[in-house]
């Protein structure tokens, strides 16, 4: 193991929570959740104001919504979020080229291979100078944790939240792992932790002090040798480069399960286009069309094809994926439907697939970017979800605060105004219609300032704006 505090692990705080509230002047110092509102909806991201009711990620919406009865409670806006991931991600390649994304905001660093620290103090400055650019960047605060292995930087950067630093001295993380209890290691979940406790284990101390020989005896070889290391502070892994996205898929759950076999026939069709348009977003193509189904049950299946070359032609993964379901019983229901493309190609070998294409010369580029075919008479909750972007054309820019019996209400605000007003309109009202989110900070004057992410404006907004 290094021996400096040269890894380095940022974690956004409450991010998706944290980036509504910046983009609503009016949620700002409220209780905030962000996730699924349906039936089956759960908690992507709370609030610290939420997480005092007892709100946590994972939690079902409905348990939320009783825990905090006056929490504003919005539909995720992923497109608006990855904007902002990426001008965090932007930073910290700017710092080394080992960069380890674990989600749209957490990440590892390897600040010895970019030659930006080599020691303890040297460290914490650019452990501080992140977090003071990210700030800039996006208006957003994260915490970083900075030690000599993965397990401890990502322990020091809970420790930091919010809006923290902590680095762990090398030398100090046995003590300092010592009283922690068990589930603070990585790999250990709710059922290894119970597992654990009635073997009398409760802290990571005592996980050492067991030895390796009881781990192993009580969680298996590889489990119990590998946790026992950690309990020791022992953590070699590296910090692995982000790899080239290798497959791009498209799923969605439903609410309600489908038995309907025409349905589930269009479902597929329609994330096969979504997942074309994905791809030629990207410049890509792939040979593997995959098909996945989760049934009533649980049960999960996958069905793949590969093709004689790489396409992005709509109606070749349409007909890849119309015959892959052919194989799939869906009698008793289908909660979920995916559709992907792998074994990915930067180029297109078109005329391998000309017969299908064919005279249907089908174009996507007709077709609202967002599920056109779910807002045909789809109930106001779904043409206005709660917490999306909209302009009135007298009011102005303004966010969905709620909607239903033909109604949809309005707050007027934006991200840099006073906490606005709120009016309601029809939900067929010809002078609403949906915006896309405004940059979170105001741009700056001086470009050459900063890492080269701030001179991204937030998701395909026009900076003037
Ligand atoms: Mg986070």
């Amino acid at each position: 193991m290094r021996t400096a505090p040269t890894i380095l692990h940022l974690d956004m705080d409450a991010f998706f929570a944290s980036a509504e509230q910046a983009s609503k002047p009016s949620l700002r110092g409220k209780a905030v959740i962000v996730g699924g509102l349906g039936p089956r909806g759960v908690v992507a991201t709370a609030s610290y104001e939420a997480r005092v009711f007892g709100v946590h990620s994972a939690m079902p919406m409905a348990q939320a919504r009783r825990l905090a009865p006056n929490a504003a409670c919005l539909v995720p806006r992923f497109a608006f979020y990855r904007s902002i991931s990426e001008q965090v991600m932007g930073l910290l390649r700017s710092l080394s080229p080992l960069v380890e994304p674990l989600s749209l905001d957490e990440a590892f660093v390897d600040l010895e291979a970019g030659g930006a620290a080599g020691d303890a103090d040297s460290a914490r400055l650019v452990g501080e100078g992140l977090r003071a650019d990210i700030l800039a960047v996006t208006g957003l605060t994260g915490s970083v944790g900075l030690a000599a292995c993965k397990m401890l930087a990502k322990i020091a950067s809970e420790q930091a939240k919010p809006d923290g630093l902590v680095l762990i001295e090398p030398g100090t993380e046995r003590s300092l792992l010592e009283p922690m209890p068990v589930r603070t290691l990585p790999g250990v979940g709710p059922a290894t932790g119970d597992h654990l406790r009635r073997a009398g284990i409760h802290t990571v101390g005592e996980i050492a002090e067991a030895g390796e020989g009881e781990l192993v005896r009580l969680l298996g070889k590889a489990h119990g040798q590998a946790l026992h290391a950690m309990a020791l502070a022992h953590d070699e892994r590296p910090v692995v480069a982000e790899r080239e996205a290798k497959s791009v898929s498209v799923e969605d759950t439903y609410d309600v399960d489908i038995h309907d076999r025409l349905r589930v026939g269009l479902e597929v069709r329609r994330l096969a286009d979504r997942c074309v348009r994905r791809l030629r977003a990207s410049g890509l193509s792939g040979r593997t069309i995959v098909l996945k189904v989760r049934r009533y049950d649980f049960s999960t299946l996958t069905r793949s094809e590969t093709l004689r070359g790489p396409t992005d032609d709509p109606a070749v993964v349409r007909e890849a994926a119309a015959r892959l379901l052919e194989s799939v019983d869906t009698t008793g229901g289908v909660r979920l439907l995916g559709v992907g493309v792998t074994g990915l190609a930067d180029y297109t070998q078109e005329d391998l697939f000309a017969q299908a294409a064919g005279a249907r010369a089908e174009s996507l580029a007709e077709e609202p970017a967002e599920e056109p075919d779910e807002e045909q008479a789809a109930p106001a909750e779904r043409r206005w979800p709660s917490g999306h972007d909209v302009r009135h054309a007298e009011h102005g820019h303004g966010w969905v605060q709620g909607s239903g019996v033909g109604r949809v209400t309005v707050r007027f605000e934006t991200p840099l105004s006073e906490p606005g007003r709120v009016r309601t309109f029809r939900v067929d009202d010809p002078d609403l219609e949906p915006a896309d989110p405004l940059p979170l900070v105001r741009r700056r004057q001086n470009g050459a300032e900063g890492a080269e992410g701030a001179a991204c404006a937030v998701g395909g907004v026009d900076p003037a704006l």
